[in-house]
């Protein structure tokens, strides 16, 4: 889509990265890290100093106690930790558990594994997309090894409430599975949502591998510093397999992400206000060009219905967001490209597309009088 957007030189709200920088601050920490010699591999673990950050995060935030020597890891990204997790754990002839629609790497790491791929659909509600307990017990089986569960949900918004996850809890602990949970939008809630790790359930903690990065939360998402925590004998198979993907990496990144996550509270609550503000902006600006939207209570994201301008040359929201940049000067993801092929989450938001409001406030206001525009068409 980026490849599209920019071929028509369309005001791109489909890839979901800031426009601006993170803190200043921080990057100055890096640099000086790299005059300062912070070049050569750090430990396959992490530096110290990040994995004490980390683990006093996860305590300030969620009360949560962990070993900063044996229970936190750090990785390239989420990404890569999510992936050595899978191959830890996974293989042929187990079960993998993921809400649907679902981030893209999951489906390329459950298949690098071997395993099976099962999905439980969020719906479509008044209330934003949303969770059915019957749909998760359908998705369980004997063969459930992970439940893999991303709150706040890209590209849905949903950001999962107590109810959501104490069913996710009870099905864990029914099939015995492992908990894998992607929280890399944990501080990007609006509205007074909370995002409750579901580590912090009762009887969870030992069977969760709590999964974030500073990307999304500092606004540095090329750094791809990422982080797993959780029981020690669980994270040693993940580093494990960590350390035949990169090994380690980020040394100069590291020092600064350690600072940022002990002193950039207020960077965050900044981030996530301003957030806020846009999205108030990007609704407000659909809903007048004639989308109907869904709630978003976090992340980056609003899904928006594209059917009341679906035509026979634009029958679906995949065919919509292909012609949108064309058409209109904008560019969108379709819901469908969270989906697997056929499924019936993919049917069930067939018309649905997913814009950005990490986007500077000029680009958002380009890109809404742009659908207005067309919308007036
Ligand atoms: C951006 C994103 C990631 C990737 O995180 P990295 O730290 O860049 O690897 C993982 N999960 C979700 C849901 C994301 O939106």
């Amino acid at each position: 889509m980026t490849a599209l957007a920019t071929a028509a030189g369309a005001a791109n709200l489909g890839q979901g990265f800031p426009d601006t920088d993170g803190p200043l601050w921080v990057r100055e920490i890096a640099r000086a890290a790299i005059l300062d010699g912070a070049n050569q591999y750090p430990p396959g673990r992490g530096i110290p100093e990040l994995r004490s950050a980390i683990a006093a995060h996860q305590l300030r935030h969620y009360g949560i106690t962990v070993d900063p020597e044996s229970e936190v890891m750090v990785s390239a990204g989420a990404t890569e930790a999510l992936t050595a997790t899978l191959l830890a754990f996974v293989g042929p002839g187990d079960e993998v558990v993921t809400l649907e629609p679902f981030y893209d790497s999951y489906a390329a790491a459950i298949a690098m594994s071997g395993a099976e791929h099962r999905t439980v659909p969020l719906r479509a509600t008044a209330d934003g997309f949303r969770l059915v307990e019957a749909d998760l017990r359908a998705a369980m089986s004997a063969r459930t090894r992970i439940l893999l569960i991303n709150s706040p949900h890209n590209p849905t918004g949903t950001v999962l409430r107590p109810d959501e996850l104490r069913m996710i809890a009870d099905a864990a602990q029914a099939s015995d599975a492992i908990v894998v949970t992607d929280e890399v939008y944990e501080h990007l809630t609006f509205d007074g949502a909370v995002h409750t790790p579901l580590a912090t359930l009762p009887g969870m903690a030992e069977r969760t591998i709590s999964i974030s990065s500073a990307g999304k939360t500092f606004s540095l998402t090329g750094w791809k510093i990422g982080w797993a925590t959780g029981p020690a004998d669980l994270i040693s198979h993940v580093l494990t397999v960590k350390q035949f993907l990169t090994y380690s990496g980020g040394a100069p990144l590291q020092p600064a992400i350690a600072r940022a996550l002990s002193d950039g509270d207020a960077d965050i609550r900044e981030l996530r206000d301003s957030l806020a503000e846009r999205r108030d902006v990007l609704v407000a600006g659909l809903h007048t060009a004639g989308f109907p939207t869904s709630q978003t209570e976090g992340t980056y994201f609003v899904c928006a219905d594209a059917k009341p301008f679906l035509t026979d040359a634009t029958p679906d929201g995949d065919a919509f967001a292909r012609a949108l940049p064309e058409l209109a000067g904008v560019a969108c993801v379709p819901l469908s490209a969270f989906c697997a092929p056929g499924s019936e989450a993919a049917r069930s938001v067939a018309s649905w597309v997913r814009f950005t409001f990490v986007k500077d406030r000029s680009v958002l206001d380009t890109a809404i009088d742009r659908l207005r525009a067309f919308a007036a068409e």
